[in-house]
């Protein structure tokens, strides 16, 4: 068997490894987590003990007590998870239905906060027909495992979410260089007579570069080509747009796009992810789409999340000051020289390249009381290692602030 190198290896190194069994693999894995614990390399799963927000409590690897940590890996954009007004929406719904739903949907898991919640979500896109799951990543990959089999192609940008790539294991799979729309062009061409259904999937905001998909040329190309876009906006929903609806909001393609996915537990603060398109989908996916069908409805605290949706009409000023804090970040750190690639979102990447400095940016920015992620292969290529930075709307300017000095001295210490 061959040694893989500790020193370059990555988690994915490890999924196939020939000649050992799964037992084996798992102790040969063993090995790699406690090499890079040992060398404080294995700064995830960090537990917090406080809410979250732009700033918590985290156990440090090595530490004893928890440490107070400006965080910058947050998805609730609008700070939404410590809204006094959902929190009460939560409580409400339980005091009145408890706590769980009891069944799937098909067979008496069906309750009227789920119905509304769907009307809601529906309408906020300006639809009239929803579906929901209990994960965004449920929503993406059981819809597309669902609608597309072995005489269809997925049309895949090459940078869309885990979820997708999972839902499309039992179709065929062209994969599209990232918003490269000469190369959407060509393969849609070729596809074009070939194939029964053609889907291009694509993200509205790209979740590593937090980029925007040009969604009026891919509509209209797809379109063209007699193919179906579905777009998966998790992290545009209540960020971008006038209103909140996301980058189809942005891009005036809100009636163009035939499916579009996303999730509740960004913006909306909760958990569960939604499918929204034309009535006779939805109703093909009621009844057969087997996660769907098979798994069990959310529970009543899902009315919280139609508050959510509520308040991001009737509280504007979250979006509002989210963006201040979006531009405020960006500026300094382009101030800083660093390269942040072309973010349209909340989502804001410092592009290193390399691994190990990566690595040690994210070890420094920890000494320095903040908390971002290192994103390496295989969430990016090998080549594309960064870190990734989450604003939200709670952030104050001087944390923000903070945030910019320990970049400011990870420049001089790491990036030289
Ligand atoms: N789509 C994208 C683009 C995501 O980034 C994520 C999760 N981070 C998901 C889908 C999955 O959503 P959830 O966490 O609700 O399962």
């Amino acid at each position: 068997m061959k040694k893989i190198d500790f020193r370059t290896a990555s988690f994915k190194d490890f999924e196939h490894i020939a000649g050992m069994d799964i037992m084996e693999r798992a102790r040969y894995f063993r090995t790699y987590l406690d090499y890079l614990a040992k060398r404080r390399r294995l700064n995830y799963r960090l537990e917090s003990s406080s809410p979250c927000g732009p700033e918590m409590r985290i156990l440090l690897p090595g530490h004893q007590r928890p440490k107070k940590l400006i965080t910058m890996v947050s998805n609730d954009y609008l700070g939404f998870t410590q809204h006094p007004e959902i929190i009460r929406a939560n409580i409400t719904a339980m005091n009145q239905y408890g706590t769980g739903s009891g069944a799937s949907p098909a067979i008496g898991g069906h309750f009227a906060y789920h119905q509304l919640l769907e009307d809601r979500i529906a309408a906020f896109y300006g639809r009239e027909h929803a579906l929901l799951y209990t994960t965004g990543y449920t929503a993406n990959s059981a819809t597309l495992q669902c609608l597309l089999g072995k005489d269809d192609i997925a049309i895949l940008d090459m940078a869309v979410h885990a979820s997708v790539y999972e839902g499309c294991q039992l179709t065929n799979v062209k994969r599209v260089l990232h918003n490269n729309m000469d190369m959407l062009n060509n393969v849609l061409k070729q596809a074009q007579h070939s194939y029964r259904t053609k889907l291009v999937v694509v993200d509205g905001v790209y979740s590593q570069d937090g980029d925007l998909a040009p969604l009026h040329e891919i509509t209209h190309m797809a379109h063209h080509y007699g193919a179906y876009v579905l777009m998966d906006d998790a992290h545009g929903t209540g960020v971008v747009g006038a209103t909140g609806r996301g980058v189809a909001e942005l891009t005036h393609t809100l009636p163009d796009i035939d499916i579009i996915t996303g999730t509740f537990s960004k913006s909306l603060a909760h958990l569960g992810g939604y499918v929204v398109a034309d009535d006779d989908l939805i109703q093909y996916l009621k009844y057969q789409s087997r996660q769907h069908l098979f798994s069990t409805s959310a529970g009543p605290s899902t009315l919280g999340i139609v508050r959510a949706l509520e308040l991001i009409d009737e509280e504007p000023q979250w979006r509002t000051k989210l963006w201040e804090n979006i531009d405020h970040l960006t500026y300094g750190l382009l101030g800083l020289g660093l390269d942040i690639g072309t973010t349209g979102s909340a989502i804001v990447p410092v592009k290193i390249g390399d691994i190990a400095k990566t690595l040690e940016a994210g070890k420094q920015l920890l000494r320095a009381g903040v908390y971002a992620n290192p994103i390496m292969y295989p969430a990016v290529a090998k080549k594309d290692a960064r870190i990734r930075l989450n604003v939200m709307a709670t952030h104050t300017q001087a944390q923000l602030d903070r945030v910019l000095e320990a970049f400011a001295s990870v420049k001089h210490r790491v990036l030289r």
